[in-house]
């Protein structure tokens, strides 16, 4: 497809949404988003929240980034924890996971931007274990680093952190495409 075909895409796409969607669908967030969840997930074009929710408008709070995580965009979750009072954050992990993978080849050759954020990861990713058991660490770890940091909001009940694992290649066989939770407030429970 060529540059010019993706744009018609583009503007067609959007066509069919505002002949879809009047006034009313828009006005109760016209000056005030009130998502319930701050999701953090993987920028990767195959996991998105149409996963969880089919018109996730003015509902999820979306920070997206290579390898889903809370480091590469600290200011942004914050912003939907402190500021959007979301109850939960979300961190969405998911199979065959480009920067999982890229970390675990190495990535010495990339850019420097690439690198810096790649490089959030030593500290959980071990080129010893497989992709599967990586990605998941990969979940926990970013779990951790939430509850470091809210922990109060959590202590009070008005935050639960929760990891799950998005399964479009049926790694954990539960079904393709199935999200399963593996970490609510730090409890593995796979
Ligand atoms: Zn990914």
């Amino acid at each position: 497809m060529n540059t010019k075909e993706l744009i018609e895409i583009i503007i067609n796409g959007n066509d069919k949404f505002v002949k879809n969607h009047n006034k009313e669908y828009f006005k109760d967030h016209f000056d005030k988003q009130n998502p319930n969840i701050t999701l953090v997930t993987c920028s990767d074009s195959r996991v998105q929240p149409d996963v969880i929710l089919p018109d996730s408008i003015n509902k999820i709070f979306i920070i997206r980034n290579i390898g889903n995580q809370i480091p590469s965009n600290e200011g942004s979750v914050d912003y939907g924890i402190y500021h959007l009072k979301t109850p939960v954050l979300l961190i969405l992990g998911h199979s065959d996971c480009g920067a999982i993978k890229a970390f675990l080849k190495g990535y010495n050759d990339e850019p420097d931007t690439i690198k810096h954020e790649l490089d959030n990861l030593k500290p959980v990713i071990l080129k010893e274990d497989e992709l599967i058991e990586n990605i998941r660490k990969n979940i926990n770890f970013q779990v951790d680093i939430a509850i470091k940091k809210y922990k109060e909001l959590i202590q009070n009940g008005e935050l639960a952190v929760v990891g799950a694992y998005y399964d479009f290649k049926n790694d954990l066989q539960k079904d393709y495409g199935r999200l399963t939770v593996i970490n609510i407030n730090g409890e593995n429970n796979n």
